[in-house]
């Protein structure tokens, strides 16, 4: 199932995505939590609920819904750098032994056609094109071959830096945590949907030219065992997001760098899950031309 938030007539609630057309799940069951991370909390009994209202429950067409981000505030949102061998090369660094773990502050969520802003303090604006996965149950000291049952779904996430932020201290929580720069979505893809998260190709586009096209069976440490290592020292929770890293071809890396700036529109796919496609202005409350 692709389970989408999405706001219409005045209100933001849960939807299946079936084609280019929602099932409105509150209208379908009324009992279902309203928002995703109540929806995740409740289980399996919620998702068989869901799913039971998919052939009957009202629709709406796509095009007539506002997508929001799936998640609004993921209790924790963790990100994987250097977890693609051919980044690591790009960025002239080593292998890393362990995942180089990082926090995103979960007030960067923003959604998969909502603005990615030009901060005032700096216009080294790069995009990561990752797939993320959002954990389903509480747990800990998770194995690598338990991890499947604690995955709720997939999503694509750009994970938005500021690169001089990013770089000019040891740790990136900074650079990588500017409000707006964590669009997300379209939708949560549960994985009976997808036959293996680790075989799909990852696209970024900027403008309409590629900018990053692998695959997400190249990733260094899978989600898996990105499961198996985080959950070795801390609780996992429904509706924690870990974005899993990106490939090479990030805008910083090109000769000369190509950066994002207002005017700009960044789209991210990933097969069998979907596509953010993003548009880039300037800081509200500064003038266009100083962002440009
Ligand atoms: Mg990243």
């Amino acid at each position: 199932m692709k389970l989408a938030t999405f706001s219409h007539a005045g209100s933001t609630r849960l939807g299946a995505i079936d084609g280019d057309e929602v099932v409105d799940l509150a209208a379908a069951v009324p009992a279902l939590p309203h928002e995703m991370l109540g929806f995740l909390e409740a289980g399996p009994e919620a998702l068989r609920a869901a799913h039971a209202a998919l052939s009957g429950g009202p629709r709406l067409a796509l095009g007539e819904v506002r997508l929001e981000a799936p998640l609004a505030r993921p209790p924790k949102f963790l990100a994987v750098g250097l977890n693609y061998a051919d980044h690591v090369a790009e960025a002239g660094l080593e292998v890393p032994k362990h995942p180089t773990i990082f926090n995103k502050q979960s007030t960067c969520v923003t959604g998969p056609r909502d603005a990615i802003h030009v901060p005032r303090v700096s216009h080294v604006l790069d995009y990561e094109g990752e797939l993320g996965f959002v954990i389903g149950r509480r747990c800990r000291h998770v194995r690598r071959e338990d991890a499947p049952d604690v995955i709720a779904g997939y999503l694509v996430v750009n994970d938005v830096t500021v690169r001089d932020w990013q770089l000019r201290t040891p740790t990136w929580t900074m650079g990588k945590s500017f409000d707006t720069h964590g669009p997300i979505g379209p939708w949560l893809v549960t994985p009976d949907e997808l036959r293996d998260p680790h075989q799909l190709r990852l696209r970024t586009w900027v403008n309409g030219e590629p900018r990053q096209d692998s695959n997400t069976k190249e990733l260094i440490f899978d989600c898996f065992q990105l499961v198996e290592h985080l959950s070795t020292a801390f609780t996992l929770e429904p509706g924690d997001l870990i974005a899993t890293g990106t490939p090479s071809g990030v805008g910083i890396t090109m000769k000369p760098p190509q950066l994002l700036k207002a005017g700009d529109v960044v789209r991210v796919g990933i097969e069998g899950i979907g596509e953010l496609e993003n548009p880039v202005v300037a800081e509200p409350g500064l003038a266009p031309e100083a962002a440009a």
